[in-house]
Parts: C-alpha cells; sequence; structure tokens
C-alpha cells in the first residue's frame, strides 16, 4: 500500500469504518512507516509515542525532585566527611599523645600581685589535660587557713592543632591565707604556695598509677 493511499483511508480506519482487509493492510503499514503513523497519530490525537501533556509536566517535576534530592544528599555526605575528618584529627591527636606530662613539657609562671597569687601553664608544643581537685586547709583546731588545689597532670598531646595555656588566681588576704597548688607530673611533684615554689620533689622512682 502506497503512503497516499493509506492517508485516504486513515480517517475511515479511525472511525473503524474500513474493511478487515484494509485494516490489515493500514496496520502493516503504519507499523513499518514512520510518516504515516506520525500522520495518523496527529489526526487521531492519541498513540502510544505521545505523551500526555501532564505527564510530561510531572516527568519534570519528578526530575526536579530527583535533582534537589541529589543536593540534600550531597550536602548531608559532605557534613558526615566533615564530622568524620574532625573525629579522625581529635582520634590523631589523642592516639599521638602521651600518658606522661614532664614537669618540662610545661612552661610555669607563678608569683604574687598584690594579694593575688597566680599561676599559669603553658604546654610547650601541645596541650594536656589533668584533673584537678581542691580540699582546704585547716590548722590543729579546724579552723579553715587556706585552700590547696592538687593539678594532677593526665596526659600530653603534642601538635599544632592541641594548643592551650590556662591560668589560676587566688586571693590570698594580706598573706594570712593560705592558697596552695600542687601540681603532680609524670616525674616531678611541685608544691606552689602563696606564689613561691616551696618544694619539688622527683617521683620518677614512683611506681605510676
Ligand atoms: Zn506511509
Amino acid at each position: 500500500m502506497k503512503c497516499d493511499v493509506v492517508r485516504d483511508l486513515l480517517p475511515s480506519y479511525a472511525d473503524r469504518l474500513t474493511s478487515g482487509e484494509s485494516n490489515r493492510e493500514i496496520d502493516k503499514h503504519l507499523k513499518t512507516c514512520e510518516n504515516c503513523r506520525q500522520y495518523y497519530q496527529e489526526m487521531t490525537g492519541e498513540g502510544p509515542e505521545i505523551l500526555p501533556k501532564a505527564d510530561v509536566k510531572d516527568a519534570a517535576l519528578l526530575a526536579g525532585m530527583r535533582k534537589k534530592r541529589k543536593r540534600a544528599l550531597l550536602a548531608a555526605v559532605i557534613v558526615i566527611l566533615i564530622l568524620a575528618a574532625g573525629g579522625l584529627w581529635t582520634f590523631i591527636g589523642y592516639s599521638v599523645g602521651s600518658s606522661k606530662v614532664l614537669a618540662e613539657d610545661v612552661k610555669l609562671s607563678y608569683g604574687r600581685k598584690e594579694d593575688t597569687a597566680y599561676l599559669e601553664m603553658e604546654p610547650r608544643g601541645g596541650a594536656f589535660e589533668f584533673s584537678s581537685f581542691t580540699e582546704k586547709i585547716q590548722d590543729s583546731s579546724g579552723n579553715i587557713i587556706g585552700t590547696r588545689t592538687r593539678l594532677k597532670a593526665q596526659r600530653f598531646r603534642k601538635g599544632w592543632f592541641v594548643k592551650g595555656s590556662m591560668g589560676w588566681k587566688n586571693e590570698i588576704e594580706g598573706g594570712d591565707y593560705i592558697c596552695e597548688w600542687v601540681l603532680e607530673f609524670s616525674d616531678k611533684t611541685l608544691t606552689i604556695r602563696n606564689g613561691k615554689l616551696i618544694s619539688e620533689k622527683d617521683t620518677t622512682s614512683l611506681p605510676q598509677d
């Protein structure tokens, strides 16, 4: 069948007025002829290849949502990577840290400014962790005559990313009140009273707990 014959028959074919023989011929032709198939689809406004407009819009909307979802996923992945890097960083900081903190790892400054005793500790090339415990100093009659703060060094972390100095101040009320800092390092225990170093004990021979 030729294209123009098919096209003459297509209106009747669409209205199902053509004979069975013609239908078979037209079907056969439409299967193989792209142009007539398109012509038929445009004429009837239907056909499997033509998507209804609503569907096209939905498809575009769906694609947009997929893009947004992809972007949200990417953002989440980036956040997770940043957190993981931070965790790793901290972990490296801890794992390269030493459980020994020597007195020489920390630069100490202490003294008195009028009625205030001060102590500053600056770790050399890193940071350290310590536990702190404060107790009252009492005389034989039970009067509180001062405070003693024990600072036990726990761990030293080297690295440029771990830094920090710390300081304490305490009023000593004209010198009658005792302010004592006991600094326990892995090798030495230093006692600073009212801004003065009063004892320095070597503890390297003592068992470490
Ligand atoms: Zn044709």
